[in-house]
């Protein structure tokens, strides 16, 4: 049976160990619930955060920095390691993506900075926070950090600031729970600067909604402005009689500073009223708390009332002591004004210097910014000149190669293209040919139909033949009524026949157009490179022989230089055979 159980345990391990360690609750709705007990159960915080940390699953950075966020508080208040927690807050505030947990996590510095009287550093993070308080989202996370920071200015004596941050949350539809806090800050802030509301009503609505919404500390602080209202008012007794139906359940808070502030004030007010008895308890209360108190303006009131009740019993020795305790507390509470007031100087100066270095930053980057403009509109300038000069040398060029008549090319940019092609032709062993031709009785059109008709039939003359020749042939006008053709592949007997077909055409041309009716005809030489070789001169000089020859036949004809052709310039005294295509 030993190893039955052997296997129970296995199981167990393997599949029940997991199972309890792991929670199918998601791991929002945990963050959650633990951020939400953070302040109002300890108890149930501590447990979900041993929970949050056993879960092993894969989480998102979100989820880790919100935990972290959890982490840093719960080192700071529960683990009672302020300077810790706020290390874990700053570097969480560097880190974060989030604006929220940024956010939150600058007001968390700046409020355990405070607490442990690292002042400077709590104003700067608070700076930070509370800049940043217009990108936080979740309208419940903004208030907070301006509650947070309404109190913290409060604390430095920086009453104004701490009334603009309550002000900001009261018109910003806060919940009911904000409405009470944000109000209360509002009073406290008030009241420093000597400006409470006159009516009493004010004050008690702000009481009114903090019990509302238990928020026990909250209410009895406006309470407890309440009273020192009516007392400045003339109505002492009212103030204790309110103050005194408080007190218990502002010892229920647990809360020193309420306590003690409470205490001290009754003890004032017993003293004027001449209850010297219960002023003297109420006074040795608050000091009974001196040492979580320490440094206030309640401790060197309480002394302060402690001490008068001793002179007036005309007891010195003790009225001495009382009054050496009282001029103590006076200088710490007046050291520790000064401290808070230095902080606010340092850092309200660094902030001035970082808007200052930032404008200078700014201003700088502007300018490189105009420069960089500038440059790109110079550059911008000489590219456009550029290409206007670029467009402006091509019309030259094409004014210089091209013949403004016909639109064909002139004699230099035909004689240009020729002799290249010529010499691509040659290196490649390709024949060429040569057909040139000059219009028949022209002096005569022009003569009879006007120099008008004749620039009429020239262009023409153009169109026609450019029909005829392909795209890598050039045609050009090298003259008044002389055109010529220089074709690549073509042979003397392919020529031959392109020039018939051209010289046919021009014969078939309408001339009604120009306003007269008369025939239009050329006469054509043709030369190629199997007699004449790739020099254009010698291809021209031989084309315009054959030319001449047509003219001499009759006109309206094409001759060809052939082989035969050639013999016979070379020996003039035979008579020439002609080779006339047509006639
Ligand atoms: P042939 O048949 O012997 O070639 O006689 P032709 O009259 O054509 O020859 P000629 O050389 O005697 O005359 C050429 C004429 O072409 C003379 C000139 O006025 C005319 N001409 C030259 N260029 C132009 C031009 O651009 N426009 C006009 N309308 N006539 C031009
Ligand atoms: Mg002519
Ligand atoms: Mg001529």
């Amino acid at each position: 049976m030993q190893w039955k159980r052997l296997v129970a345990v296995f199981v167990l391990m393997v599949v029940a160990i997991p199972v309890f360690a792991q929670t199918t609750e998601p791991f929002d709705a945990m963050l959650q619930k633990a951020d939400a007990a953070r302040s109002s159960d300890p108890k149930r915080f501590a447990e979900l955060m041993e929970q949050l940390r056993a879960d092993n699953r894969q989480i998102t950075r979100l989820q880790r920095d919100k935990l972290k966020y959890l982490q840093a508080y719960e080192v700071g208040i529960y683990g009672d390691q302020l300077a810790k927690g706020a290390e874990m807050a700053k570097r969480l505030y560097d880190e974060t993506g989030d604006p929220s947990i940024k956010y939150r996590a600058g007001g968390l510095v700046a409020s355990f900075s405070a607490i442990n009287r690292d002042l400077s550093t709590g104003l700067r993070y608070l700076q930070k926070a509370m800049a940043m308080r217009k990108q936080v989202p979740d309208i419940a996370i903004r208030h907070e950090g301006m509650a947070n920071g309404a109190l913290l200015y409060g604390e430095i004596g920086q009453h104004r600031i701490a009334l603009r941050y309550a002000d900001e949350v009261l018109a910003d539809k806060p919940n009911e729970r904000m409405r009470c806090i944000a109000g209360h800050h509002r009073l406290v802030s008030q009241f420093e600067l000597g400006a409470l509301p006159a009516q009493d009503g004010l004050i008690q609505s702000v009481v009114d909604q903090c019990a509302k919404q238990n928020e026990r500390i909250a209410a009895n602080i406006a309470r407890s402005i309440l009273a020192r209202k009516f007392a400045a008012d003339g109505s002492p007794d009212r103030a204790i009689a309110l103050l005194e139906q408080m007190l218990p359940e502002v010892e229920a808070t647990r809360y020193p500073r309420l306590i003690a502030g409470v205490h001290a004030l009754i003890a004032d007010l017993k003293l004027k009223l001449g209850d010297v008895k219960s002023a003297e308890e109420h006074a040795k209360m608050t000091v009974a708390m001196g040492e979580q108190i320490k440094s206030s303006a309640t401790l060197v009131s309480a002394y302060n009332t402690l001490y008068r009740i001793a002179a007036d019993r005309e007891k010195p020795s003790v009225a001495l002591d009382l009054y050496k305790r009282y001029a103590e507390a006076e200088m710490a509470h007046q050291s520790d004004i000064r401290a808070r007031e230095l902080a606010y100087e340092i850092v309200r100066h660094e902030t001035k210097q970082q808007a200052a270095q930032l404008a200078l930053e700014r201003a700088s980057t502007q300018k490189a910014r105009l420069v960089a403009g500038l440059l790109l509109v110079m550059l911008g300038a000489i590219v456009f000149w550029v290409i206007q000069i670029k467009r402006h040398q091509g019309q030259l060029q094409r004014l210089a190669q091209t013949d403004t008549l016909t639109g064909l090319g002139n004699r230099h940019f035909f004689t240009q293209k020729s002799e290249r092609a010529l010499v691509d032709a040659a290196r490649a062993g390709d024949s060429a040919a040569l057909v040139m031709f000059d219009l028949d009785h022209f002096k005569a059109i022009n003569d009879t139909y006007g120099h008008g008709a004749g620039d009429w039939v020239l262009k023409q003359v153009g169109k026609t033949c450019s029909a005829h020749c392909r795209k890598v042939d050039y045609l050009g006008r090298i003259g008044g009524e002389e055109f010529a053709v220089l074709l690549r592949g073509f042979d003397l007997a392919a020529a031959a026949r392109l020039a018939e077909d051209c010289r046919s055409q021009l014969a078939q041309i309408d001339t009604r157009e120009s306003g007269y009716s008369f025939v239009v005809t050329a006469s054509f030489g043709v030369s190629s490179t199997a007699q004449s070789g790739y020099d254009l001169s010698r291809l021209l000089s031989h084309a315009d022989q054959m030319l001449y020859r047509a003219k001499n036949e009759g006109r309206n004809r094409v001759c060809a230089y052939t082989a035969e052709t050639a013999a016979e310039y070379k020996t003039p005294k035979r008579s020439p055979s002609l080779t006339v295509i047509n006639s």
